[in-house]
């Protein structure tokens, strides 16, 4: 949506929005192919997201017949996955790809051969490593027009678009380092310039967007944005309803005071952990702001989620069922979710995956990363520690107006067993 916003400025090229299901069927996927074979273009842009990737696939295939047709594939899977199996010569672009994109058009506008284009180094700024055009990690988000304008609808001629849920960044990137994500993929934080902010959000209340969720890794990127993003949304789309991540860390009490007064659908927040003992530079976490900041939010009526994590290299069974503890009793969220650690290619817990590490952990590849042990706790530990999580999680989300004490819950963990046997 970005690229499109950017690119569509251009007199010289058109640009189609073509929504399309990431759980297309192959028949679905041949009468899309039909579709494009009838369109007069020169280029095909394909989101390479995780739920996206096989379906991706399959349309590239169903299309490399189109020699004169410009595949051009961008998103974060690049990072993590093999690309030798794809037909025909897409070019795969990581990182911000605006400009990138605006190069391509240059080209194809001038007739130039795919086959040549595909060979070179640099395209843009964006230089070629393994197959991969990498755009400079520290760019600025290069911004042309507004999504959700009256222009951006009939530029891209998006008459079927639904107000009911939308989704939009308002920042790339991310100010923390968790040893653990995979999302990293600039340095630091960019951030939408405040006027397209602005802009934007009377779009978003404009075309009467019913729920928003606002996508970036924290919201706004930084605090002060954040503030800024919904203080805007309150001003100009107050019927709104707002989704999104933060960090606890980003609270203060001006945060909490505009929260308050924000339509706010849901927030989210990490919490990973309180377990010290869990390295600093793979929670990244600030224990004390989650201590302290977090409790504020039932004061002000923000309806929000807590997310735990489960198999951090130092952790174990008594240390988590302390953080939930804690979780429960302290802060009492909205709802309460618990993950389990995946070991991501590229991360820095990656390097843990080797027994030569006095703080190793195993993981297990065929399953993506899921991991199965570590240095502080065994498989079978791991398997209690998930079924506990698992348990206690339901329960607690379960519990629709009162929430139950930590102690209820086990209780009630209790009683479910001996009813069982
Ligand atoms: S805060 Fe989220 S996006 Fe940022 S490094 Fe940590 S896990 Fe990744």
């Amino acid at each position: 949506m970005r690229l499109a916003s950017y690119i569509m400025s251009r007199e010289d090229v058109n640009v189609r929005i073509i929504p399309s299901k990431y759980d297309m069927t192959d028949c679905e996927i041949e009468e899309l192919a039909e579709t494009l074979d009838g369109m007069n273009i020169n280029i095909l842009g394909l989101s390479a997201y995780v739920w996206t990737w096989d379906v991706i696939k399959k349309i590239n295939s169903a299309i490399t017949h189109r020699n004169d047709l410009c595949v051009m594939v961008g998103g974060p899977e690049l990072k993590s996955r093999l690309l030798d199996d794809w037909e025909g010569k897409p070019i795969f672009v990581y990182g911000d790809a605006e400009l990138f994109l605006d190069e391509l058009c240059t080209l194809m506008s001038e007739k130039r051969d795919v086959r040549d284009i595909h060979t070179r180094d640099i395209i843009s700024d964006a230089v070629k490593k393994n197959g991969v055009y990498y755009t400079p990690l520290d760019r600025k988000i290069a911004w042309r027009n507004a999504l959700y304008s009256e222009e951006f609808f009939k530029k891209l001629k998006l008459n079927e678009f639904s107000n009911e849920f939308v989704w939009i960044d308002m920042s790339r990137g991310c100010t923390y380092q968790c040893g653990y994500c995979g999302f990293r993929n600039r340095k630091g934080v960019a951030i939408l310039q405040k006027d397209a902010i602005h802009e934007e959000i009377i779009n978003l209340g404009k075309i009467d967007a019913k729920r928003v969720f606002i996508v970036d890794a924290n919201l706004g990127g930084i605090p002060a944005i954040g503030k800024f993003i919904f203080s805007e949304f309150a001003k100009y789309a107050p019927n709104v309803k707002i989704i999104g991540y933060l960090r606890p860390e980003f609270l203060d009490d001006e945060y909490l005071a505009i929260l308050e007064k924000s339509n706010i659908e849901e927030l989210r927040f990490g919490i990973q952990t309180i377990n010290e003992n869990v390295p600093r530079w793979i929670r990244n976490n600030d224990i004390t702001a989650v201590k302290t900041m977090l409790p504020k939010l039932k004061d002000v009526g923000v309806f929000w989620r807590a997310e735990l994590m489960v198999g951090l290299p130092g952790d174990d069974f008594k240390a988590l069922k302390e953080s939930f503890r804690f979780v429960i009793d302290e802060i009492q969220p909205s709802l309460l979710f618990a993950y389990r650690l995946t070991v991501l290619h590229g991360t820095e817990v990656e390097q843990l995956c080797n027994s030569n590490v006095s703080e190793w952990v195993k993981a297990d590849e065929s399953s993506g990363g899921k991991v199965l042990a570590s240095f502080s706790y065994s498989e079978k530990e791991l398997m209690e520690m998930l079924d506990f999580s698992n348990k206690i999680t339901n329960l607690y989300n379960k519990a629709k107006v009162i929430k139950p004490t930590y102690e209820e819950l086990l209780d009630c963990m209790k009683n479910k067993v001996n009813n069982e046997s």
